[in-house]
Parts: C-alpha cells; structure tokens; sequence
C-alpha cells in the first residue's frame, strides 16, 4: 500500500510534525508536492505531501491509518524548487514546514467540498475545489457549420458583419471573449445572430482579473551609459549561465538603476523565459510599474499587497502557466510559482518591508529569494543607492558581485545640502518647526514656479498630550505609548492599536485643567507651511492615503504641479522622479537617530540620502536643507555628502567591535502576555534554559541579554519581553530552542535577523 507523509495546513503551532495517511488505489499517482484534502481530527483539511514513506509494518498501525481523500489541481503545486525553499525556511525561520509551504500557495485553508448526488438524492462522491473563484465571462467560438458557411462565403455578401465575425472566431484557436470582439469591431448582437444560425457557440472563457491596469508610458531608447552597459552586460551572462550568481547593484539616486533592470529583464523576456521584480511597495513605485509596462505591456503580472485571493490566484495562475512573463510584487511574490524563472531583481533591497513582522514566519523576502535562485540557478540582483549593511558587507567579501553606478546619466549633479542648527532657532526665538533658512528657501522655490519635498517623519497632529501642573502625558489604556492628536476628527489616536478617545477636558490624574499639546506631526507641519506666500500643499501620510490608489493620486497631483509642495512622512521620500522637484526639507534629521537600536544609524542615513535624493533629478539645480538639534552629528554629515561608502566603513567597525551583523547573527525571542508577572517568568525560563546550555558547554559562543520590557512594554493589551540572542552561528541555538519544552509554546515567538532588538 502506498503511504505518504503530509503537512497539515492549519495555523497551529503544535503542527510540527507529520502525519502518515494510507493512498487510495484512484490516487495513486499521489507525490511530493502534491496539495490534498485529508481528514484531520474530525474535519477534511488541506495539506501537502511532504513524501511517500514505507508504509508501516505493524499491522495495527497500518488498520488505523485514515485515507487521503482527494488531490487537488491537476499536478503538484510544489516543484522540488518550492519544496527545497520551505525546507530550508523551516530550519531557518524556526517554523513547521506547514508553516512555510502554506505561503507557496494562493490564499489561506481554501478548498471547498461540494456534494454530488443522483437523481435520487443519493450521495454519490465529493468533489473538491479551492476556494478560488475563476472569473467566466460569455465567449463564442465557431463550430463546424460556421467554418462551412466561411468557406463557401455564404454571408459574405448580405451579412458583411456576420462574415467578419466568423473571420474572427476562425482564426482564433480558443473562445473569444465580448470584449475580446468588440474590440476587434464585432458587436454582440451579430454574435447572437450567429449563435441563433447555429454558424457559433456561445461558452465561457476564463479571464485573469488584472487589477492594475493603467495607461502605460511610451517606450523610451536611452544611450545606456558605460556603467550601465557593464552591469547589463554582466548580468546577462549570469542569467545564461544560470548558476545562481548574487549581484549587488549599488547606483546613487538617480543613476539608472530601473533602466538596467529593465534591459536584464528584455534579455530574459527574449528568451522566452521569466523575470520576478520585487519592489517594496506598489504604490510608492508606480512610475517603476508603468517603465515596465512601456516595455513588455502586457506580458507582466503585478501583485501589489491590496489584491482579493481570487485576484492573487489569477496572478500565480499567469506565472505557473507561462502566460505572463514578467512579475512585479511586493514581499509576498516571492512565494509565486514559475513555469521558467530565469532572473529576480529586488529593488531597494535595504528597504524594511520585505521583512514579515506581523505573523509567523518572519522571514525576509530577500533570503527567501536568495535561497529560491541558489535553487533554480537565476540570478539575483540586489539594486539599492543605500544597500543593508549585510549586504554591502558580503560584496565586500567577494560574496556577492559589486555593481557599481556612480553618475545620473542625464548630467543632473547630486544636490547641495545645507544642515540647519535648531538650537540656534529656538535661541533666536523661532519656536516653528521651520526654521528660517526652510521657509526662505520654501518661498523662493514657490515663487521660481519649482517644487518642493518636507519630510516629517511624525504623522498626526500634534505628538504628545500632557498635563501642565502634574507632567501627567495622555497615554493609550492599552499600549504603554502617548496618544497622538489629530486634527481631521478632532481625537486622540493610539498609532499601535488604532484606539481613539475624545480630548480630555481635565487631567486623569490632577483633575487640572491645563492640558496642553506638544510636539509637531505632518497635519500641523502641513497648516504651517500654508502659511507662507505661493506655498500649496498636499499631505501625504498613513492617514492620508487610506483609499485604494490614494498614494499615486496624491503623487500624480504633485507631478502635474497642481500644488507646489509635498509634505509627508517617510513614504515622500522614496523612489519617485519628479524633476520640477528642487527643494527638500527634513524637518528633523536626527529623530531616526534617537531609537536604542543597533541598526539606528543605518536606517537614519538611508532616509536622509534617499529623501536628498529627490532634488534636482530634471535639468535644474538641487538644493536640500536637513534641520536638526544635533548639528555635528557624524552620520548627519556623511548623509549630507551621500558618501555611502565612508559611512559603511564607519559603520561597519562599529558592528564588529560591538558583535552585531554582519559579524554576529540575532535571534530576538519575544514573549507577549496578557499577564505581565506570567510574561516576565516565562521569559525568565528561557533565559535560564538558554544559560544552562551555554554552561554545559552545548552553546559556547552564545550571547544572551535580556529578558527586558521591549521599548513599548505593552501594545493591545499584550505586555512584551524580549531576549536577544547572539552568536556567530546560531543553527546550534535554534536546534535547541526547537528540541526544547518552548518549541511549541504559543506565546512565544522567534524572529530570526529581527529588523530591531527594542
Ligand atoms: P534610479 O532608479 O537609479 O534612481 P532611474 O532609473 O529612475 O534611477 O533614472 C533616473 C533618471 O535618469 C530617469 O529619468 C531615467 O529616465 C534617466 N536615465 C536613466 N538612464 C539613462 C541614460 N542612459 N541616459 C539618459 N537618461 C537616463
Ligand atoms: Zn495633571
Ligand atoms: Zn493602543
């Protein structure tokens, strides 16, 4: 009898292991990779099989096993690629391979069963499906009446129309869509007039729901810089070679790097084969989006993170099948399925939002992409002006392939940057958040028909309530943060939860009644800069651009130079060209700087380049003003000169007297807990069972800190701890968490290579 073992996918961390079930004779083409519907603990659920097993040999055991009940899809959804990949994530992300393959497949436990029964009512079988639903739409195809009536050019005379139609339906070899038709000048009406003279059959068609359409730009033919040419030129080669070469593609703001990936992309899309491109954020990237539409129309896939499942299910559809050859995502793509996946280009790679932070597993896309091309052979190119610190370490090293673009090919210079004092403007008593020199330059700017970009890294309205007789600040009854105001509905909002309260008219504590507002946030900031002569402006932020497209209407706004000046948090600085864009403003440089993390400095310098390098993209002069309280700030400085590499220098000594990555690896144990003193003694527990290994000698080069209150000690009611772990290698640690009483502990979580220690 053949038996197989199979993951269950259920969101259970007790589902570690795997459970044998028995193959009926109708499966038994049943192997790995296959998705199958098995009865588990009362319910029919979805799983994987993970591989055919010996069936057992004890008697007893084989009469217990319960049957596989139905395969789903036509083959194995997993190839050995995907399979490997889950694996290796298994191992890696500390997680149930469930928990891992289940990311490979379209949408969450999503199979539907159906009953079919005789005439009598009798149940006959069940029939399994996913819970897709595939969009149908009314479609015609020509029959053998109809090819006749061509031939012998029976309507050619009197029905012209009818005619033409039939020319259609001939030449097409699957059913043509209405819409498919009318493009092409065939009414739906002549269609029904054929379907009634029996000369076309009226069916359905399958259509892929695209949920991105829009106008796509005219192809451009630019002269590629030398420097553009040799990484093109490499790149290729990789992508023929196939051995899974890894490039860091390392170009200042503004130096080509989308036209690179666009003609590695043409390389691969010529040979008939398949290119993944992963950016951090659809909406952030449009103008990314429609270069790659001008280039291969429609030939792409995009799946941005707002797609439904059955949207989703289309997409993979397209780049299972071949339809489509070229993919756009964001982090969750990288679990897409290819028929031929030839070349995986991340853009921005340094960026956060390739790493889970929310569920299990927390993996980064980044890796998991790496390991997927160690598995098929593509290449993989890594393209950032800022690169993680890891990453630019390991091209260092020779890892990795260093590309380099240090030129904007179209002779725009980088722009000069200017660091305002705000110490000396609150003593010269400005207490604006724009000191002097920005609203100058604002004016100016306004009044030269030019745009501007403000960064304030705060949204809101004003940042903190607080008493002023007892000091007492507004915070959240849930989450140990202050509640931010905003102006919109007049509230107080909670930026971890999403709890609102109305203003308090006195004190919770003093029952004073002055209560006063602090700090400045983008709605504020926005109403300032209102203030000044010719100065227009747009907001764009989480609050602002809650609507579906909102981000690009906001950036299409700006572009069309409907107003003059942009203001928002981090997302305005990133990715877009707009080169009426002259001025930039960071409002405050050196808040990214004050968070107790490690990787502070490394994120405060990315911003800062990245947002400087919005200015003076077009023909003009660029000019950029960082206003700070910290006015020597060494990484403030290196930002001002865009010298990523003297700040990686700097940086990466730091790391390694200090034993953070690259030189160390982190685990970041979490506890969350409804009950703080429950919380604490569990994390405690495995402090202590992490200090034992290390005394008995099992984890010798292990660090462990902690447990320690993360930064924000309770968010949602839940009170957190955290343990940071480091070693050189930490499989060693991760092999003992997982053969230990807290492998399978709920309110416990890894997060490997966490993005933050606080
Ligand atoms: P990056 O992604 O590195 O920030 P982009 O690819 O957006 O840079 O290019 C910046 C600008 O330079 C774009 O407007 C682009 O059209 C232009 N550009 C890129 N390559 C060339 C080239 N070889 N010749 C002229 N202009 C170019
Ligand atoms: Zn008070
Ligand atoms: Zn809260």
């Amino acid at each position: 009898m053949l038996t197989v073992n199979v993951a269950i996918n259920l969101p259970v961390k007790s589902l570690f292991r795997q459970f044998t079930y028995a193959v009926p004779e109708a499966l038994a083409f049943l192997d790995r990779g296959w998705r199958v519907v098995v009865p588990f603990s009362g319910q029919k659920v979805e799983g994987f099989v993970v591989e055919r097993v010996p069936a057992p040999t004890d008697d007893a055991v084989l009469q217990k096993l319960k049957y596989v009940e139905a395969a789903l899809g036509d083959k194995p959804w997993f190839d050995e690629e995907m399979l490997a990949t889950a694996q290796w994530m298994s191992k890696y992300y500390m997680c149930s391979l469930a928990e891992a393959m289940r990311l490979f497949v379209p949408g969450k436990t999503s199979i539907k069963r159906r009953a079919v029964r005789d005439a009598q009512g009798r149940l006959l079988y069940y029939v399994y499906n996913e819970r897709l639903k595939e969009k149908l739409v009314l479609a015609y195809s020509i029959n053998d009446a109809g090819r006749a009536a061509l031939a012998e050019g029976m309507l050619a005379k009197r029905a012209k129309a009818q005619h033409l139609a039939l020319e259609l339906l001939a030449a097409a070899d699957e059913p043509l869509s209405v819409s498919e038709l009318a493009e092409q000048g065939a009414s739906g009406a002549v269609l029904r007039e054929l379907a009634k003279r029996g000369l076309a059959v009226a069916g359905s068609k399958r259509i892929l729901r695209n949920s991105y359409e829009r106008a796509a730009e005219r192809k451009e033919y630019l002269q590629l810089t030398d420097e553009q040419k040799a990484a093109v030129a490499q790149i290729n080669a990789a992508t023929d070679a196939a051995a899974g070469q890894t490039f860091l593609l390392q170009g200042i703001t503004g130096s080509g790097k989308t036209e690179v990936y666009l003609r590695a992309a043409a390389h691969v899309v010529d040979a008939g084969r398949q290119v993944l491109v992963l950016v951090p954020e659809i909406a952030l990237t449009a103008q990314l989006v429609k270069r790659f539409q001008a280039w291969f129309g429609d030939n792409i896939a995009v799946a941005h993170s707002k797609l439904s499942q059955n949207e989703r299910g289309d997409v993979w559809h397209r780049m299972r099948t071949g339809a489509a050859q070229v993919l756009i995502g964001v982090r969750s793509a990288a679990f897409a399925p290819f028929a031929d996946l030839a070349l995986v280009i991340i853009d921005e790679e340094h960026e956060g939002s390739y790493k889970e932070e929310d569920h299990r597993p927390r993996y980064n896309a980044r890796e998991v992409m790496k390991e997927r091309c160690k598995n098929t052979g593509a290449p993989l190119v890594l393209g950032s002006a800022t690169p993680d610190l890891c990453t630019y370490y390991k091209a260092q090293q020779g890892e990795y392939t260093h590309l380099y673009l240090t030129v904007r090919p179209n002779g725009s210079v980088l722009p000069q940057v200017e660091i305002v004092d705000m110490r000396k403007e609150l003593a010269e008593r400005n207490f604006s958040v724009l000191s002097r020199r920005l609203q100058q330059a604002l004016v100016t700017t306004a009044a030269a028909g030019e745009q501007a970009i403000v960064l304030l890294n705060r949204r809101g309205y004003s940042t903190f309530v607080m008493c002023r007789d007892c000091g007492q600040t507004i915070t959240c009854p849930h989450c140990a943060v202050a509640m931010v105001y905003h102006s919109a509905n007049s509230d107080l909002r909670c930026h971890y939860c999403g709890n609102t309260a109305p203003i308090p008219t006195e004190c919770p504590s003093c029952h004073s009644r002055r209560i006063k507002f602090f700090g400045t946030g983008t709605q504020k900031a926005e109403e300032q800069l209102e203030t000044l002569p010719e100065v227009r402006v747009l907001r764009m932020d989480q609050d602002s651009t809650v609507a579906k497209f909102a981000h690009e209407n906001i950036l299409s706004r700006f572009a069309s130079g409907e107003r003059n000046v942009l203001i928002g948090t981090q997302m305005v600085a990133k990715g877009h060209d707009i080169p009426n864009v002259t001025l930039v403003g960071v409002l405050s440089a050196d808040s990214a700087l004050n968070l107790p993390d490690y990787r502070a400095s490394e994120r405060a310098f990315s911003l800062l380049t990245q947002a400087a390098g919005r200015a003076g993209r077009g023909g003009k002069a660029g000019h950029v003003i960082f206003q700070t309280y910290d006015a020597e700030n060494r990484i403030i400085h290196l930002a001002a000169t865009q010298d990523y590499d003297s700040f990686a220098k700097e940086e990466l000594e730091l790391r390694q007297d200090f034993f953070y990555p690259p030189f160390a690896q982190l685990l970041k144990l979490t506890v969350l807990d409804k009950d703080e003193g429950k919380g604490s003694a569990l994390a405690q527990r495995v402090a202590m069972f992490l200090q034992r290994e290390q005394l008995e000698g099992r984890l010798q080069d292990l660090l462990v800190s902690g447990p320690f209150p993360a930064l924000v000690a309770k968010v949602r009611d839940l009170y957190r701890f955290n343990i940071l772990l480091k070693a050189q290698d930490l499989q060693p640690v991760k092999e003992a968490l997982l053969q230990s009483e807290f492998k399978e502990q709920k309110n416990l979580y890894f997060d490997v290579d966490p993005a933050s220690v606080i």
